[in-house]
């Protein structure tokens, strides 16, 4: 029977319908659930993180679950799928979610940024990379958005740090509801952040320019006083910009000038002929 006519489907887009990218919450608890799978007889094991896009699970086969509860919190479920449990199974699982919510705190340490929640540099460039090598092998359009906070030491110097920290804070939360979840945001250092869009060079800038307007329009809430604005520069793969590095530079080139150009400002090569990287 196939399972695919059993699964509950949810229509949410993810990452790897998009990119030949893993999806950076399934991959990581392979070894997990393959011990799962051989200590509890499961066919199919799933980790069902809240506020991450529901999963599709079968509906034809019998279910045990688990709370993944984090620094006494939940923050998901652990759910394994058989024809048939033994009764030990629901205590071993419960075991597994401990091991679980171990992980998953290990692994945001090392790719959400502890200040703002964006990614890391390190995991920003490392997505960034595979979305370049999908754009050589399948077309898939990636543009490389990277914007930094205009005159932040300012900021610093009259409210202070807390103050420039929730500055910091704030963007990456509008960033992020701004952004699709196939999108990704990374912190790459200081006041600069990356945005990595599947669009093509016109649909970046115009996105670009909201978030340029959306950051200009952010409000801290406990900092009202604060206004602030971002410089943005814009640069998406083709013939001449055929590397990770070579978009990295692209964009930073771009931001520099929208920073010599008075600030809040974003720039992209919007007309640049769009041509065949494969002719
Ligand atoms: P420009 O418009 O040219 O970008 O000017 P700028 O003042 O934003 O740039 P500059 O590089 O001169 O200053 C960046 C400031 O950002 C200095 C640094 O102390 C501050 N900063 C870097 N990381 C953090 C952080 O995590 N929190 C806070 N509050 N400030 C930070
Ligand atoms: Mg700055
Ligand atoms: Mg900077």
């Amino acid at each position: 029977m196939n399972m695919a006519s059993n699964l509950s489907t949810q229509a949410e887009q993810t990452v790897s319908d998009f990119l030949d990218l893993p999806d950076p919450m399934a991959e990581q608890y392979d070894t997990i659930m393959y011990l799962i799978r051989q200590t509890t007889g499961a066919r199919r094991v799933c980790v069902q993180l809240d506020g991450a896009p529901v999963q599709a699970v079968p509906t034809d086969m019998a279910s045990i679950q688990a709370p993944i509860v984090h620094q006494g919190s939940r923050i998901g479920m652990l759910r394994a799928f058989a024809e048939e449990f033994d009764s030990g199974a629901a205590h071993l699982l419960a075991g597994f979610a401990v091991l679980v919510a171990e992980h998953h705190a290990l692994w945001s340490v090392a790719h959400c940024d502890m200040l703002t929640k964006a990614m890391t540099r390190r995991a920003f460039m490392v997505d960034l990379g595979r979305a370049v090598a999908t754009w050589l092998r399948r077309g898939q359009h990636c543009s490389l958005v990277i914007f930094d906070l205009d005159h932040f030491k300012i900021i610093n110097d009259t409210h202070g740090h807390n103050a420039g920290d929730a500055v910091l804070r704030a963007v990456a939360h509008v960033m992020q509801s701004e952004l699709r979840p196939c999108d990704r945001l990374g912190r790459l250092g200081g006041e600069e952040f990356g945005v990595l869009l599947m669009a093509d060079i016109d649909a970046a800038v115009e996105i670009s320019e909201r978030l340029r307007r959306v950051i200009e329009g952010t409000t801290v809430r406990d900092y009202p006083e604060i206004a602030f604005t971002a410089s943005l520069g814009v640069a998406t793969c083709g013939p001449e910009i055929d590397s990770r590095d070579a978009l990295i530079t692209a964009a930073d080139a771009f931001l520099y000038e929208a920073k010599q150009n008075g600030r809040n400002r974003v720039i992209g090569a919007v007309n640049i002929p769009v041509l065949d990287p494969w002719d």
